[in-house]
């Protein structure tokens, strides 16, 4: 077993360790996920148990599904067979085949945040209470909090505890909202993402007959990130081990990231005492780092006071001190980051994909993008406003959601009115209302809307419902995509997008044909059984922000740090290390608070292999201001021995040589090279990338585009210059796909864009 041999003794004891109660908490980069990978292999291979017997939660999707193909590459096509996945899309699946044991049906939807909030908005609004006090964030995290520690709202209303606890916070209504929300949730026959692991238990203590099945079912069960799952999380894995105890869980302390998700490090802790026989495992070499990131990381944690202690070495080289870069502003460190990856990648030959740029919040991203762009560097944004996220995505799939459960009230508000047909706002609350206190299932309402409506309104909602019985007979007889084409084109929606022929109009256009695309792929899918429209709704509702980057070509990965959990990059810049943003001014309101951002510097530390970088800006713009900034206090925590400064300046010059010399305060007009050859450019605006507007040059004038091919260069009136960087469609449809200076990479039909060419 040859496989074996590519483990150290400690790793191979825990991938042979089998039987019984297993923990491995280690530090990061240890081999934690490749023991996990090599025990199920082994458990395939070498004990030649069903795959189907095997159950192991990851952090994400795509991780599970990068684990299923190394363990095909060690135990062959059998692999396939293991249940593998997140929490929630594990339980999901379970949850569907169950759910009518606990009332709900198979159908059921899941409810995104935005569902759950618009859901919060409406109750609060028929309460009449104050939505300022009432915030949907603020009652949508409470109620979150309490699912995650399994206080069903009855038990929330019972608590004087809670009860004093939202008197004080001025909310005494909330065990009221609480109540309501998942009355309506239960009428709508949707869950919300708490709720899958919240009724999983509830089915698991209510259905004794159906926990067994699942008990003898997973013969082995294997959670990755164990210091980051919450107690309703534990519970299920708990109770689904207690007839084989066949149990093996790995995490690290210090990378215990979502505390303010309701994870608890106390899971640990109870391990121990739940299997009094525990096996643990220690690993302590690092086989991912350099000797100085090891040491730095480990400079790090120490400062921490709550943890469990460890060693971690590395027999890997020295390697490179961490670069510590001060930059004037915001801007001026993206100029920096894309200069240093543009020399790093020329120097070392090395690809996109072997850098990584972390940050603290989502919206530090703008900065950094601009300055790839203008390096035409390719990089790919991992979480932030993902694909599914965008409207006309989201009315065709709530078309496709209120289809397939005519429940689901959210859905059911995208669409009633969009394309519209004459059914105003009141009368969407008039039928809402009806459904809720007559009790009355929202599609009865819908089917009779003569009883609720006068005739206009009425009539406008009878064809609604004619149209969806048509989409529902499809559902039934075609797969998701036949059914999903049908709905886009006879709902309206695809016309309506056509019509709108503006720039923006096209992109949404487009968007909808490549979901469409999208179901057309899942369909084509060997791997996946139930082609039905249903199916692939649940399977797009449980994408978690990182499974979401589908494009595979190469490209510099910008993330925030808590994304980046379990991966690993040569380079890594972790970006804006300054007070009140990192670590986060809103985070902190304790000493427990200021331990979980330190933990997440680690994690962003030890996401490096070869080397790292820190960079910090001495003034950055925030909730629209500038503001001057101070540099991090865990910068001075980092052992001084594993940092240099370095004077990196963003280059006056085309993309080259840094200038070396000078002092930072110098760099403050510096203007970052375009990245176009040829073209001058503007000072610099504080406007975000995508809303500053372009005056066209005085002698602007359409050229001919017959001719067009990648490399020109060209003036768009709104858009301004970019580079041609190929030509996709000939013909009719010929299309552009051009790299603009400030509005990032469009696709252009010719015969509709005005260019010049330059
Ligand atoms: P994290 O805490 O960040 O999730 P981890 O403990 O899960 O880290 P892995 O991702 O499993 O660590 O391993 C880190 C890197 O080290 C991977 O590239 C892995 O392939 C490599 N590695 C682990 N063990 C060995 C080994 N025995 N020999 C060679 N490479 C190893
Ligand atoms: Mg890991």
């Amino acid at each position: 077993m040859d496989y074996l041999d590519s483990l150290n003794p400690p790793q191979r004891e825990a991938v042979e360790h089998t039987d019984g109660p297993v923990m491995i908490i280690a530090g990061a980069g240890s081999g934690k996920t490749r023991v996990l990978t090599y025990r199920i292999a082994h458990l395939i291979y070498a004990k030649g148990v069903d795959a189907f017997n095997i159950l192991s939660l990851t952090f994400t999707n795509k991780a599970a599904s990068e684990m299923k193909h190394r363990i095909e590459s060690l135990a062959g096509l059998e692999a396939r067979n293991t249940w593998m996945g997140t929490f929630h899309s594990v339980f999901a699946k379970i949850l569907r085949v169950e759910s009518e044991k606990i009332g709900y049906p198979s159908n059921f939807t899941i409810y995104d945040t935005d569902d759950s909030k618009s859901l919060i908005r409406s109750i609060v609004k028929g309460m009449h209470l104050d939505d300022k006090v009432y915030k949907a964030n603020t009652v949508l995290s409470r109620i979150s909090g309490a699912k995650n520690r399994l206080i069903s709202w009855q038990a929330y209303q019972n608590d004087p505890f809670v009860k004093a606890d939202d008197e004080a916070a001025m909310k005494p209504k909330m065990g009221e909202i609480y109540q309501r929300y998942q009355e309506r949730l239960f009428k709508a026959g949707a869950m919300d993402f708490d709720d899958l692991l919240f009724n999983t238990n509830i089915l698991f203590r209510d259905h004794l007959d159906v926990l067994n099945k699942y008990q003898q079912r997973f013969k082995y069960i294997m959670v990755d990130e164990f210091q980051d799952t919450n107690v309703s999380q534990y519970l299920i894995t708990k109770k689904l081990a207690a007839v084989h105890q066949n149990i093996c869980v790995v995490g690290d302390d210090a990378q215990s990231i979502y505390a303010f998700r309701g994870a608890d490090i106390q899971n640990i802790l109870n391990f121990e005492k739940d299997y009094p026989d525990l096996f643990v495992v220690k690993l302590e070499q690092n086989y991912r780092s350099t000797k100085t990131i090891v040491e730095a990381a480990n400079s790090i944690i120490d400062k921490n006071k709550a943890q469990l202690k460890k060693v971690v070495w590395t027999s890997n080289p020295d390697g490179d001190q961490i670069e510590l870069i001060k930059a004037s502003s915001d801007n001026e460190e993206g100029r920096i980051v894309a200069n240093t990856i543009f020399e790093e990648k020329n120097n070392k030959k090395l690809s996109n994909n072997d850098f990584a740029i972390l940050y603290r919040t989502n919206s530090q991203s703008r900065s950094i993008e601009e300055a790839l762009r203008k390096m035409n560097l390719t990089y790919k944004i991992v979480g932030g406003l993902s694909f599914y996220q965008r409207k006309e995505i989201k009315d065709l799939m709530a078309y496709m959601r209120f289809t397939v459960n005519p429940a689901d009230e959210e859905a059911f508000k995208r669409v009633i009115n969009y394309p519209k047909r004459g059914v105003g706002d009141t009368s969407v609350e008039k039928m809402l209302v009806a459904a809720y206190e007559h009790d009355i299932p929202l599609w009865e309402v819908v089917t009779n809307a003569h009883s609720f409506l006068p005739g206009r309104a009425g009539n406008a909602v009878d064809n609604f419902a004619t149209l969806i019985k048509a989409f529902q007979i499809d559902v039934e007889r075609k797969d998701a995509y036949e059914a999903a084409n049908n709905i886009a084109k006879q709902s309206g929606l695809l016309r309506e997008l056509y019509e709108d022929k503006t720039i923006e109009g096209l992109n949404r256009y487009e968007n909808v044909q490549e979901l469409l695309n999208a179901i057309k792929e899942y369909v084509d899918n060997p791997e996946n059984e139930d082609k039905s429209l249903g199916a692939f709704l649940q399977e797009i509702a449980l994408l978690t922000d990182n499974d979401q980057d589908k494009d595979q070509t190469e490209a510099i990965t910008l993330m925030t740090i808590h994304s980046s959990k379990g991966l690993e990059f040569k380079q890594v810049f972790v970006v804006g290390l300054e007070e009140d943003l990192f670590p986060s001014q809103m985070m902190m309101q304790s000493r427990e608070d200021l331990e979980e951002e330190r933990r997440l510097f680690y994690v962003a530390t030890t996401r490096a292999m070869d080397k790292l970088y820190f960079t910090y800006a001495l003034t950055r713009y925030r909730f629209g201001r500038l503001l001057n900034c101070e540099p991090s206090r865990f910068l001075e925590e980092v052992d001084p021995n594993c940092i240099k400064v370095n004077k990196r300046m963003a280059s006056r010059d085309m993309p080259g040589a840094f200038r070396r010399e000078g002092l930072p305060g110098r760099t403050t007009n510096t203007e970052a090279s375009s990245g176009f050859i040829g073209i001058k450019k503007k000072p610099e605006s504080r406007v975000p990338s995508g809303m500053k507007v372009h005056t066209p040059s005085p002698d602007f004038k359409p050229s001919n585009t017959n001719n067009l091919r990648a490399e020109q260069l060209v003036e768009h009136p709104k858009f301004g210059f970019g580079k041609v960087q190929k030509i996709e469609t000939e013909g009719l449809n010929r299309k552009a796909r051009i790299q603009f200076e400030h509005f990032g990479e469009k696709t252009l039909l010719l015969s509709f864009a005005k260019l010049r060419i330059i």
